[in-house]
């Protein structure tokens, strides 16, 4: 972001290494792959702030004693949110994904007028939306005004302004704010201090109330080479042993574990009170103790197989701009950044990354100036390739631009391997 406050001399003393455990405090943590000094994913500098952007760090490192894997150097939280421009309503897929779960949840939960749901980083109240139209209590919890904002104006839903912690969860529990349920997607692996997350979810649950909550899988993200899900955001890639580890040092247990395909593999826990977890969850731990997801070795391999993606794209793209292809990007995403940077893929070799939020449009990838431009321009510039950054939306963009691929134009997906369709 144009304002974000750090030049590049400055970011190694900003961005200490970490050698305590996130989640047990544990002093002993082991590397598992290091992209380098790459730029922060969602700050899209606008096209005359390109030079003076930060680069920090990223490095993955494995605790033996919780197995969580976790960034091994810290970025300051200011730099993180500055410039925050997600609207999790932009993606469709996304938005039948939880448009599904909320369903579910009202009739499996048995969730009506005397209920309620909160939200933990609610956006721009995409998830919420729909249990407000079921007339079921709502309340979201989010630190991003702007988006905080559009929740509130334009869907009506209740929205504190807030990190979520301990100290939240005992203002609201003493407001007569306890849950039904409380849903964190895609959030906990942004949060520093973990324990403080989940002491927070189990003080603002009514007793028999459960948080849904979601998280990539490290395990996909390691049989898959999804190097491009590592960001300075990012700060934890969980499996069911690491965060098993977290709910029990606060008395909770995983009633239930579920794998999903959302964002390349993720899981879906839903946490509550309980003796013991349950059935599903002990058997996916049994799985990945038999797969060593709770030992250092199993990420041995990760490393080499990043390497390798990158050297195959760079080599796929190399050879069709020396053919005189035009190559452009799909998705101003965190992912799209990370593999850009991490390959060193600029302006040069990409001519512009399309991407269908308006906000991003007029700005350029962070780290690499490339232009961000509407989806408008493909149909305009006619590229040979394009290059799909946002693989996981893999089957919605192919769909929405048929129309390119009809007239002759091909797709890059970059992961798990190279191909072109
Ligand atoms: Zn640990």
């Amino acid at each position: 972001m144009e304002d974000v406050g750090l030049t590049n001399a400055e970011s190694a003393t900003a961005s200490p290494e970490r050698t305590v455990c996130l989640s047990c405090g544990t002093n002993e943590l082991v590397s598992v792959v290091s992209l380098g000094d790459l730029p922060l994913a969602n700050a899209y500098p606008l096209a005359d702030a390109v030079s003076d952007e930060p680069r920090f760090p990223l490095d993955l490192a494995f605790c033996p004693t919780c197995s969580l894997v976790q960034l091994q150097h810290v970025v300051p939280p200011l730099q993180l949110f500055t410039g925050y421009l997600y609207f999790s309503s932009y993606s469709t897929s996304m938005l039948r994904h939880v448009e599904a779960l909320a369903g579910s949840l009202v009739s499996s939960r048995g969730l009506g007028a005397e209920s309620l749901v909160v939200e933990v980083a609610s956006n721009d109240g995409y998830l919420l939306q729909f249990f407000k139209k079921a007339g079921i209590p709502v309340l979201g919890i989010e630190p991003a005004d702007t988006v905080a904002e559009v929740a509130v104006r334009e869907r009506g839903i209740p929205t504190e302004v807030a990190y979520f912690g301990p100290e939240l969860a005992k203002k609201l529990a003493g407001e007569g704010k306890r849950a039904d349920v409380i849903l964190g997607l895609n959030v906990m692996a942004h949060v520093p201090d973990l324990n403080g997350f989940i002491e927070g979810l189990r003080m603002m649950l009514k007793p028999a109330g459960v948080a849904v909550v979601e998280v990539p899988y490290v395990r996909d993200m390691v049989e898959h080479t999804e190097f491009d899900t590592i960001y300075h955001e990012h700060l934890c890639y969980f499996s069911a042993h690491a965060v098993a580890a977290l709910v029990r040092r606060h008395g909770l247990v995983l009633q239930h574990v579920e794998r999903l395909t959302v964002h390349g593999g993720s899981l879906r826990f839903v946490i509550g009170a309980g003796a013991e977890h349950g059935e599903s969850a002990r058997r996916l731990l049994e799985e990945e103790r038999r797969l060593g997801l709770d030992c250092a070795a199993y990420y041995a391999d990760f490393w080499r197989s990043v390497e390798h993606v990158r050297a195959a794209l760079v080599a796929t793209l190399t050879d069709l701009r020396g053919r005189g292809a035009t190559i452009a990007g799909y998705g101003a995403a965190a992912k799209g950044t990370i593999l850009l940077n991490y390959c060193g893929l600029d302006w040069r070799m990409i001519d512009f990354v399309a991407d269908r939020n308006p906000y991003k449009q007029g700005r350029r990838m962070p780290g690499c100036g490339i232009p961000v431009l509407g989806p408008e321009a493909i149909a305009e510039r006619r590229p040979d390739y394009l290059l799909l950054s946002a693989w996981n939306l893999r089957d919605e963009i192919v769909e929405q631009e048929a129309a390119f691929h009809r007239g002759g134009g091909r797709f890059i997906i970059p992961i798990p391997t190279v191909e072109i369709l």
